[in-house]
């Protein structure tokens, strides 16, 4: 079996359209929604990430403000922005590029980020609303991998479904989105045992590591639906994801590629998030 692509790329064009759409809708109410976006010091990987969100805004009629601060920027200076922010009515979604240099404890950032503007969705209460079912803004990247779960005609419910990894931004929320669709979840981490035979029994596998070419052939169940969270940079100087690509694709069903994967569509979800925040505050 050769695996189908499932294209990040229009997926997230398609997101971002449907955004858009809702834009022109709440500026017809007279509502521009606006995300502002905090990138502290140089690091080369936020300073594309960011660019990329505010080109994104750009195109969904999404207003942006993008804040830039020094490497040398203190955890007050910083704090004192959000609040700014956070107490600016035109701005409905405030987004903290991560990783903050040493000096700044990233917790207390995104503490400071009211739940009603964290569209990144990792506001301890956005995670308590998205463990209980509430409304609440998703994180992006685990909402992203369940669209393009979706967009196979997967029926997720009753699925066997295999997370690799567990971090507070991709695995745990990831397992979670999956268990809420009806899934049977594992979690697998670093101190998992029998790795291979718990992925090789996985109909849906989303693998969020961090290690190129983590998730070999043998780990593919026939016809399961693959889904690569991972970048990584190789020695090659390319992207590249936790799941060897070419192996995989004989053997599943449908895989994500990287790059043109799970990336597009993480930050088409920020619009929709960012739109959905506006829409609420708005009162709509
Ligand atoms: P992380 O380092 O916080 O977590 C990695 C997880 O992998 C950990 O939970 C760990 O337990 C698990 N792990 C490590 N070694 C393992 C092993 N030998 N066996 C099983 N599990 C193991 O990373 P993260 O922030 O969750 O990101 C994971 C990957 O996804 C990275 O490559 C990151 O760049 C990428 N990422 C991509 C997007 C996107 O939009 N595409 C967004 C976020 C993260």
């Amino acid at each position: 079996m050769q695996a189908k692509i499932i294209d990040g790329k229009a997926l997230a064009a398609a997101v971002k359209q449907e955004a858009a759409a809702q834009v022109e809708a709440l500026k017809a109410q007279g509502v521009t929604p606006c995300l502002a976006v905090v990138l502290v010091g140089e690091d080369p990987a936020s300073q594309v990430y960011v660019r990329g969100k505010i080109n994104d805004c750009a195109q969904c009629g999404i207003e942006s403000r993008s804040i830039r601060l020094p490497e040398t920027t203190t955890q007050e200076e910083l704090l004192a922005h959000v609040k700014a922010l956070a107490e600016d009515s035109a701005v409905h979604g405030i987004l903290v590029q991560l990783p903050l240099p040493a000096q700044i404890n990233e917790k207390a950032v995104i503490d400071a980020i009211p739940p009603e503007k964290d569209v990144d969705g990792f506001s301890p209460v956005n995670v308590g609303r998205m463990q209980i079912g509430e409304p609440c803004y998703l994180p992006c990247t685990p909402a992203g991998c369940i669209r393009m779960i979706e967009s196979t005609g997967t029926d997720i419910s009753g699925k066997q479904a295999v997370v690799i990894g567990r971090s507070n931004i991709v695995g745990k929320p990831a397992a979670l989105l999956l268990l809420a669709k009806n899934a049977t979840v594992t979690i697998c981490h670093s101190k998992t045992k029998n790795l291979q035979e718990i992925c090789a029994s996985a109909d849906i596998l989303v693998a969020a590591v961090g290690r190129e070419g983590f998730v070999t052939g043998d780990m593919v169940k026939p016809g399961a639906v693959v889904i690569d969270v991972g970048i990584n940079r190789g020695a090659d100087g390319k992207l590249h994801g936790d799941v060897d690509f070419a192996a995989a694709s004989e053997k599943a069903a449908w895989i994500t590629p990287v790059p043109g994967g799970v990336g597009p569509m993480t930050r088409a979800m920020l619009m929709l998030n960012t739109v959905e925040a506006a829409r609420r505050a708005s009162g709509n």
